[in-house]
C-alpha cells in the first residue's frame, strides 16, 4: 500500500543509509557493520534491549555465511508482532462498546470519529458518545466530525459528568440497536489521579447499563512521541485494562520502532494506525506493511 510507504518516510529515512550500508554487501555481517545497525534501531526508537537482541540473532544466523540480512531482519522484526492477524469487525460482539482513552493531543477525538467511519464503511451502524466533557472544544469537535462522517453522537454540557454521558451513549446504543458504540473521553494530564478516577467511574457507569460493558478499551498513542508512548499507556492500563491500540501520526514520526515494543510491554495487539489526518487515513494495522515501509523492502504493493 503506497499510504505506508510514504507514511513511514521519515523513520525509513533514519534507518535506511545503514541498512543500505549493511545489506549491500553480500558477505558475512561483521561487527561494525553490526553495531551501525544496531544503531539505526535505536535511532530509529527500537528499544535498547529490543536492538539489542536482534543484533545478537542477526549474528547467530549470519554467522560465516552470505546472507539476505534485509530478510532476515525483516522475519525477526515481524516475529515481534506475533503473526497477529489484521482487524477483524466481525470479532466484536453486536452492540459492542468501546471505550477510546489516551491523552490529549494523541488524535483520540478524531480517531474515534475514523473508527466509525471506517464502521460505516463495513457496513455497520455506529454510534458516538462525547465523554470529554472536561475540555471546552472536545465535545464540539466531536460534533463537528459526527457532521462530516455522518454518524450520530450522544454528548453532554461541558463539564457535565462523563460517566452520565457515557452511560446515555450506551443506552441510546441499545436502543436505537446500533451496532458499535465508540466513546471519546477526556485525556487531561495522564499522570493525575483524577482522569484515572474518572475513567474507573465511566466503566462501572456502562456496567450498570450492561455488565459486559466495555467490551473493549482502546488506547490511542501518538507516534511521534515513540517510547514515551508506551509510559503513557503503562499508566492508563493500570486503570483500565486495555484490549487494543490504535497508534496515530506514524506519518511524520521518526520514532516508529517503538511499535516493536507494543506487544511486550502492553500484551495487547495494535489494531489501528493513522497515515493521515483525512477520514479515510485511519487503517487496520499490518506488520508487514509496516515492516517492508521501514526496512524500505519492495514488493508488489495491494493498492488500497
Ligand atoms: P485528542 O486531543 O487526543 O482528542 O486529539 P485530536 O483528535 O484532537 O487530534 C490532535 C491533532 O492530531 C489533530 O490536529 C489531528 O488532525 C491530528 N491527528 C490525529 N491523527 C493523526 C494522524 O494519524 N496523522 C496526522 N498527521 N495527524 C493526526
Amino acid at each position: 500500500m503506497k499510504k505506508w510507504f510514504k507514511a513511514l518516510t521519515k523513520s525509513r529515512n533514519v534507518v535506511t543509509d545503514a541498512l543500505t550500508n549493511v545489506f549491500s554487501r553480500k558477505k558475512p555481517l561483521d561487527d561494525e557493520t553490526l553495531e551501525e545497525l544496531e544503531e539505526a534501531l535505536l535511532a530509529a526508537d527500537v528499544a535498547p534491549r529490543l536492538a539489542g537482541q536482534m543484533i545478537v540473532e542477526l549474528e547467530k544466523s549470519s554467522r560465516g555465511k552470505e546472507v539476505d540480512g534485509r530478510a532476515l531482519l525483516k522475519g525477526l522484526l515481524m516475529d515481534r508482532f506475533d503473526q497477529q492477524p489484521a482487524f477483524e469487525w466481525s470479532s466484536l460482539p453486536q452492540g459492542a462498546c468501546v471505550l477510546v482513552v489516551g491523552v490529549n493531543g494523541s488524535g483520540k477525538t478524531t480517531s474515534t470519529a475514523k473508527l466509525s467511519h471506517m464502521a460505516q464503511e463495513k457496513g455497520l451502524k455506529p454510534i458516538m458518545g462525547a465523554a470529554d466533557t472536561f475540555r471546552a472544544a472536545g465535545t464540539e469537535q466531536l460534533r463537528m466530525w459526527a457532521d462530516m462522517v455522518e454518524c450520530e453522537v450522544v454528548a453532554g454540557e461541558q463539564g457535565s459528568d462523563a460517566a452520565a454521558v457515557a452511560y446515555d451513549a450506551l443506552d441510546a446504543s441499545i436502543s436505537r440497536n446500533r451496532d458499535i458504540l465508540f466513546i471519546d473521553t477526556a485525556g487531561r494530564m495522564h499522570t493525575k489521579a483524577p482522569l484515572m478516577e474518572e475513567l474507573r467511574k465511566i466503566v462501572r457507569s456502562l456496567k450498570k447499563r450492561l455488565e459486559e460493558a466495555p467490551h473493549e478499551v482502546w488506547i490511542v498513542l501518538d507516534a511521534s512521541i515513540g517510547q514515551n508512548a508506551l509510559i503513557q499507556a503503562r499508566v492508563f492500563n493500570e486503570a483500565v485494562p486495555l484490549t487494543g491500540v490504535v497508534i496515530t501520526k506514524l506519518d511524520g514520526s521518526s520514532k516508529a520502532g517503538f511499535l516493536f515494543s507494543v506487544k511486550e510491554e502492553l500484551n495487547v495487539p495494535i489494531l489501528f494506525t493513522g497515515l493521515g489526518e483525512q477520514k479515510e487515513d485511519l487503517v487496520p494495522f499490518s506488520a508487514e506493511e509496516f515492516v517492508n515501509g521501514l526496512l524500505d523492502i519492495d514488493h508488489a504493493p495491494a493498492e488500497v
